[in-house]
């Protein structure tokens, strides 16, 4: 029998975060974790399935991501099936999470909480998209919801003020902030009609995808990037000039308050959402240096969303941040952080000089360094050959001399300095050390 000795590989569209870049990525989500608890959100952590219903409801059972992308499995027959009822009949992998959070919301009657409920949240989504740079199946967000009973433009302009400060401390900086109202249920009907007529009356000029949507979703055709279609669309009519009072004063307001926070921000008026429930605000982000997939954050109002999934009347305004994207965004600026990484290496030399390396490891690590200490001894070359191929910033050189005298040798190995320390005082070094590049 020949034994089957293939390798595996990650699957198509999705990937290993290694180290270093692991690094980076947690001290990523632990920025957003500090932003945004300093504005009061929370966080919600989700299941990573749910019914596919739920998302074929929210999402749209129309959009590509619903009818084209989900990774569903069906429950089959078994006890799980007969305890959830003739009704979840699949699960599907989560592609985005606010359908989550609005179940969650409703599920746990959480509109009895005090206040605004100010939620975010962090984790992988699926998507079964074509691969390529910026875009995975297997992909990362950042989220925050705020749902509650007012739909004050000051909640909006919070919001999108906290994504930017949170892209500000994060490092993603070469951004563009868009704005846009898409109006509501009394104002944009009459608009998506006004549309649908003037495209329909230039429908030759345009491309099989853009021809469908006149009639299906024309909002849609606005999102076109097509070299060709651009002169068409610009002339297009434009929700600005067709927002009802309310509307145009809820939009005027938000920019008010934008500008009052500081927050610098274009008017975009192409950019629309397809889905009836969303109302008023829109939002993105776009960052360069990303190619064509170069959008690292989408959001907008959705006054409707909380209804359509069986809850009780509601407003709700969110975004969602691709990590991935940002992420890249942050390596091609070449602007990375300073990550603490490994300190100390422990270059120990004979059996005698072993118990006092593991008590000295013990009580750096306690004071917050990362320490290694190798398991086995090696010739002192050697030791500080692999301590700079770690890239440590400290040798500590502990051999019979050092046991003998009650003391460390401490080398830096960017210039090779070195200084023999009392225990207490390279603790106290070390440690201050740690202040400083923390600082
Ligand atoms: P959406 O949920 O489609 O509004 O997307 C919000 C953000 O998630 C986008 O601006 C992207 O940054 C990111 N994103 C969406 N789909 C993908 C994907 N397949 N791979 C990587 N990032 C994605």
């Amino acid at each position: 029998m020949t034994e089957n000795k293939r390798q595996f590989r990650a699957i198509k569209g999705t990937r290993d975060i290694l180290p270093p870049d692991s690094a980076l990525w947690n001290w990523f989500e632990q920025t957003a974790h500090n932003v945004f608890e300093s504005y009061n959100f929370r966080e919600i952590r989700l299941p990573i399935f749910e019914e596919t219903e739920l998302f074929a409801r929210s999402v749209g059972a129309e959009t590509d991501i619903i009818s084209k992308e989900m990774y569903t499995f069906s429950i089959g027959h078994d006890a799980d099936a007969k305890e959830e009822g003739a009704s979840a009949q699949t699960y599907s992998l989560r592609p985005e999470a606010t359908a989550s959070v609005v179940r969650a919301y409703i599920e746990n009657g959480m509109q009895t909480l005090p206040g605004n409920v100010k939620l975010y949240y962090v984790g992988p989504m699926f998507r079964r998209e074509r691969p390529q740079k910026g875009r995975y199946r297997q992909f990362y967000q950042i989220g925050a919801e705020v749902l509650g009973q007012s739909d004050a433009p000051a909640i909006d302009a919070e919001v999108i003020q906290m994504l930017m400060t949170f892209f500000k401390h994060a490092g993603v900086t070469r951004t563009t902030l868009y704005v846009n109202s898409i109006g509501d249920k009394n104002c944009r009907p009459q608009y998506v009609e006004l549309l649908r007529e003037e495209l329909r009356k230039v429908a030759g000029q345009l491309g099989p995808d853009s021809q469908r949507r006149i009639e299906t979703n024309p909002l849609r055709v606005l999102d076109s990037k097509l070299p060709e279609e651009q002169p068409i669309i610009e002339k297009l009519p434009r929700i600005s000039d067709h927002l009802c009072q309310a509307c145009q004063e809820h939009f005027a307001k938000l920019k008010e308050e934008l500008n009052l926070r500081g927050t610098a921000c274009q008017e975009n008026w192409r950019l629309v959402r397809g889905l009836d429930y969303y109302t008023r605000t829109t939002f993105e982000v776009i960052a360069e240096g990303l190619g064509s997939q170069n959008a690292v954050c989408g959001g907008g109002r959705y006054d409707g969303l909380v209804e359509l999934l069986g809850g009780p009347p509601t407003k709700g305004i969110g975004f969602a941040i691709g990590t991935d994207r940002a992420i890249l965004s942050i390596q091609e600026s070449g602007k990375l952080p300073q990550l603490p990484g490994l300190a100390v290496f422990v270059a120990w030399m004979g059996q005698a000089a072993y118990p006092t390396a593991v008590n000295i490891t013990r009580k750096l690590r306690e004071a917050g360094l990362a320490v290694e200490l190798p398991a086995e001894e090696m010739k002192f070359k050697k030791s500080l050959g692999l301590a700079d191929k770690l890239r440590a910033r400290y040798a500590l050189i502990i051999g019979e001399d050092e046991v003998k005298a009650g003391s460390f040798t401490l080398k830096r190995l960017a210039d090779s300095d070195q200084k023999k320390l009392s225990e207490f005082d390279l603790l106290e070094y070390l440690e201050s050390e740690r202040r400083d590049t923390r600082a």
